[in-house]
């Protein structure tokens, strides 16, 4: 009996090292190692019975290779370490622990906090791989779920995954998401409707201004305002909305046309400068082609004469 006894406070005596071995190897910010020695220190653990002690551990040693990543400027999502993180530590019973973060960062964490944000981020990250519209609308929604979960709080990965880069709240990555779910809808009307795509863009270049993503925004608006512009095609008379949607090419219009647009207060199709005009996409495409194959008749002409001459210049060489 003593004997067990003996045993057992000679185990708890190597948890405990093993416990503040593994927490200043974290300390110092070596979270790779700090990971292996938190594995063997919840099997000390669980042997003592100290169940608490356990869980906190493993869950450390699964989140600490996502540290170790971000130190080293790596994407957590390239390397998988938030995906590790994410499928070994859910099984695990919610808890408050106290963990060293990338940047410096001391302090409790919750973990179903952490959780979420990792689960969020995956998500988002995987939208970017989806295969269809649908399916990565899907996975964005699902991904500001989770950030609006987490609310004004700082994220603490959001600056280590390509997705996010940079720092930011569980909001404003719920906003982004939400810009993203916008755009993505809007850009299957952008080549068959463009008003109808306006409508969504708008609202996606809202929420990125929400989000505080000036660029984007100000990207957002460009594009809106290149949606909105309408011109009359100089050869069929159409209107065409979107800069998708026309061409400006050169030609010479001239004084008398010029003149003859203004007395029939036409609309001039004539921009930045007298020598452009405007082409909707059809007829210039018409006239691309047109052109391309006169051009292609006169390449194989060309090529015809050259090959006669050179067997011409071949045969005057061999008589010589
Ligand atoms: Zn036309």
């Amino acid at each position: 009996m003593l004997g067990v006894i003996i045993l057992s406070s000679k185990e708890i005596e190597r948890c405990e090292k093993e416990l503040e071995d593994a927490e200043n190897t974290a300390r110092i910010g070596n979270f790779g190692k700090a990971a292996k020695k938190y594995f063997n220190a919840a099997e000390l653990c669980k042997k003592v019975g100290w169940d608490n002690e356990a869980i906190e551990a493993l869950f450390l040693a699964y989140l600490y290779p996502c540290n170790q990543d971000a130190k080293e400027g790596r994407d957590l999502f390239e390397t998988e370490s938030l995906r590790y993180f994410v499928q070994h530590s859910y099984k695990l019973p919610q808890m408050k622990v106290m963990a060293y973060m990338p940047g410096g960062l001391y302090g409790e964490f919750d973990t179903k906090r952490l959780l979420t944000e990792a689960r969020g981020i995956l998500y988002m990250e995987l939208s970017r791989k989806a295969k269809t519209i649908e399916h990565s609308v899907k996975l964005l929604e699902k991904a500001s779920d989770h950030f609006l979960e987490i609310g004004d709080s700082d994220l603490v990965f959001s600056r280590y995954v390509s997705c996010l880069k940079r720092r930011t709240t569980g909001n404003y990555a719920a906003l982004e998401c939400e810009g993203h779910i916008n755009y993505i809808k809007g850009s299957v009307y952008i080549e068959i409707d463009p008003s109808k795509a306006i409508g969504y863009i708008m609202a996606s270049a809202r929420a990125y201004r929400a989000a505080k993503l000036r660029d984007v925004w100000k990207g957002m608006n460009k594009r809106i305002e290149a949606l909105r512009a309408t011109r009359k095609c100089w050869m069929c008379g159409r209107e065409a909305q979107s800069t998708e949607n026309f061409e400006i090419v050169k030609a010479d219009v001239g004084s008398y046309f010029e003149n003859r647009l203004r007395e029939m207060k036409e609309d001039m199709r004539v921009i930045e400068g007298k020598s452009n005009i405007i082409l909707c996409k059809p007829c210039y495409t018409a006239i691309y082609y047109e052109a391309e194959k006169i051009a292609k008749t006169w390449y194989e002409m060309a090529m015809q004469v050259i090959q006669a001459l050179e067997a011409r210049v071949r045969r005057l060489e061999t008589r010589r």
